[in-house]
């Protein structure tokens, strides 16, 4: 019998995913949800109408009366039906005897799709037609009785084209996308992976999982807020963009290892990849250092790694901001491959080549390079390793300069160096972004670069506390957040430097994805207000809350928390975070299947004290 092309993959195995697609199968996630269930297996049919699951039954089972229900995947000739849940697939027999005419229509007529329940014997299938690649392969279903429990209309797209239907379509008609195997696997992927990140920090380390309020009062700094309107005029609440303030007050108040899987908001506009709601695994601790928090975080993902990926290895490399810039031109560098900066200012100290001289002359220039491995297959050469540089400026390079970036550099034939000019982070942030583009470029190409089966964790530390703020570069904005304490040697740079000065933040960064981040946390109350009223100019009375309660005997402490959606999407190897989240909105913040953010008649209103203000340009929409 013939499969439909992504289920007969799905059921090879979990064999080595090309590229960045894992093709995981109903097997390996039924391994992962028995195996991770420490005590026994789960009960997959309990308090159901079914007996058992489409995809368990086995030669074992043969000649045990069944009850299976499911959806009709697909039927062959009126001979033979095949039924799915979440389980895998399993092959009905249609009954042809006159006596069972009525169980012979339910299953003819019924639509693809519909959902049916059957009752009869598991059988074994007649020599030479076992499909051994199909896990129920051996056996089949000799139907007694057949009941239509729904039946399914003409569908807007086929479930198993998964790759095929366009994303809006999918977002549109959601609750059809999830019947998928790819959204099957991933959802119940990552319940299992959040389910053993509670068992890790309540059970074997006594975290307390706590819920803190979605209705809160704005917050200075950081990310913009979403807007609720109160019945009380003007006056509105905000959706937290994360449950900081709160998990430190708990900190306040003695429950000493707070954790929470929260819902966090942010009206960031449409960027590609986020969500204006998504859930961060959100953890605080008192008495903890840095690396306590780190190693906290590492036992954390290794225990709840799924099994059917390489196991995650701990302690995780850590390098710090400026070492990241410097070697690869981003604070989330992607450590799966090489191709790192090298300053190559010395070889060109006495140059004649007038841009480099330039740049060299002034107090922050360098020049930089990176050696792109055979990237002459993808880029007009600018410098070649060879005899026969082929580059605008090679005849102003000196014999001398030329074997020592030919060593610098460790160039080979067919490669290619880039070299850029200019101040340090400015170079360093440029060719950061080439390597990235050239290894896109050389993976088109065929050359894998980036083992899609490696998963490259990475400690980003010693952030600077403050940044120049976007709009306006002389006032400062904090790296993280206004409650990351300074690196404790770095203390006396707020009263002098401040922009120089480190702080106690880390990012957890894998295969060039920011997953987390967090910090140990200013615990004095003087400290936290002169850096929030005296070097960011915010209005300490919004945080007059936080402020006093660190006045009252608040520990040190210090948290982290890690993106669940990103994390879960590369898990997955998914090429969106959307694929990893039930119903997400779509790029541009909307839910493509109810319409959402939908508008309201001005009745309903009124008791918030609101009027829309209409856009001139919006008159249709408003008659709309
Ligand atoms: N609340 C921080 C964030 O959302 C994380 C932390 O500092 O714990 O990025």
């Amino acid at each position: 019998m013939s499969f439909p092309s992504w289920l007969s993959q799905l059921y090879r195995g979990l064999s080595r995913p090309i590229r960045r697609t894992t093709q995981p199968i109903w097997g390996s996630l039924y391994r992962s949800l028995v195996q991770s269930s420490q005590r026994r297996n789960p009960e997959f049919s309990s308090f159901a109408v079914r007996t058992n699951t489409c995809g368990e039954l086995r030669s074992s089972h043969l000649g045990q009366e069944v009850t299976l229900c499911g959806w009709i995947q697909y039927r062959r000739q009126n001979t033979f039906l095949v039924l799915r849940d979440f389980h895998g697939l399993v092959q009905v027999v249609i009954p042809q005897d006159e006596s069972a005419a009525s169980v012979r229509k339910i299953l003819c007529e019924a639509p693809v799709e519909s959902v049916v329940q059957v009752s009869g014997t598991v059988i074994s299938r007649p020599a030479g037609q076992e499909n051994p690649k199909m896990p129920t392969g051996e056996i089949e279903i000799k139907v007694k009785t057949a009941e239509l429990l729904n039946a399914c209309k003409k569908l807007p797209f086929e479930i198993k084209d998964f790759m095929k239907k366009t994303e809006a379509l999918r977002l549109q008609y959601r609750y059809l996308d999830l019947r998928s195997f790819q959204m099957q696997y991933n959802l119940r992927l990552r319940s299992q992976m959040v389910m053993k990140m509670r068992e890790y920090l309540c059970n074997l380390h006594g975290f307390v999982d706590i819920e803190t309020p979605t209705l809160f009062k704005r917050t200075p700094g950081g990310a913009k807020e979403f807007l609720v309107p109160s019945r009380e005029p003007g006056k509105f609440y905000s959706l937290p963009q994360s449950p900081q303030q709160f998990k430190q007050l708990l900190m306040v108040g003695g429950l000493d290892r707070y954790f929470q899987v929260a819902r966090c908001y942010r009206d960031e506009g449409s960027r590609p990849d986020r969500q204006p709601e998504f859930t961060q695994i959100d953890i605080e601790m008192s008495f903890v250092d840095q690396t306590g928090i780190q190693s906290l975080i590492e036992g954390l993902l290794q225990y709840s790694w799924p099994n059917d990926k390489d196991p995650v290895v701990v302690p995780f490399p850590t390098v710090t901001f400026t070492e990241a810039l410097a070697t690869y031109g981003t604070d989330k560098p992607d450590t799966r491959f090489g191709m790192k900066i090298i300053d190559i200012s010395d070889v060109f100290r006495n140059t004649e080549i007038g841009f480099l001289q330039d740049v060299l002359s002034k107090p922050h220039g360098t020049v930089k390079a990176i050696c792109i491995p055979e990237g002459a297959e993808i880029l007009p050469v600018f410098l070649n390793a060879n005899r026969n540089w082929n580059s605008p400026v090679a005849s102003f390079i000196m014999e001398s300069q030329r074997l020592e970036l030919i060593r610098l550099m460790d160039t080979q034939e067919e490669d290619v160096v880039l070299l850029t000019a200019g101040e340090h982070n400015k170079a360093c942030s440029l060719l950061g972004k080439l390597r990235l583009e050239c290894a896109d470029l050389l993976e088109t190409r065929g050359m894998v670069l980036r083992d899609p089966t490696l998963f490259s964790f990475l400690w980003v530390v010693d952030f600077p506390l403050f940044l120049p703020k976007e709009e306006n570069p002389r006032e400062l904005e904090s790296a993280h957040h206004p409650f990351t304490a300074p690196h404790p040697s770095d203390i006396h740079l707020l009263y002098t430097e401040p922009k120089k000065a480190r702080s106690q933040h880390y990012d957890l960064v894998l295969n060039g994805n920011e997953i987390g981040g967090g910090s140990i946390r200013i615990h004095n109350a003087e400290l936290q207000r002169y850096i929030l009223a005296t070097l960011l100019k915010e209005d300490v009375k919004m945080l007059s809350h936080l402020l006093q309660a660190l006045d009252y005997g608040a520990p040190p402490h210090g948290g982290i928390a890690l993106g669940l959606d990103r994390l879960i999407c590369l898990v997955t190897g998914s090429p969106s975070i959307r694929d990893v989240i039930a119903f997400p909105k779509s790029f541009r913040g909307h839910d493509l299947m109810s319409n959402a953010p939908d508008s309201i008649p001005s009745e309903e209103l009124k008791p918030y004290h609101i009027r829309v203000s209409w856009p001139t340009d919006s008159k249709a929409e408003r008659a709309h």
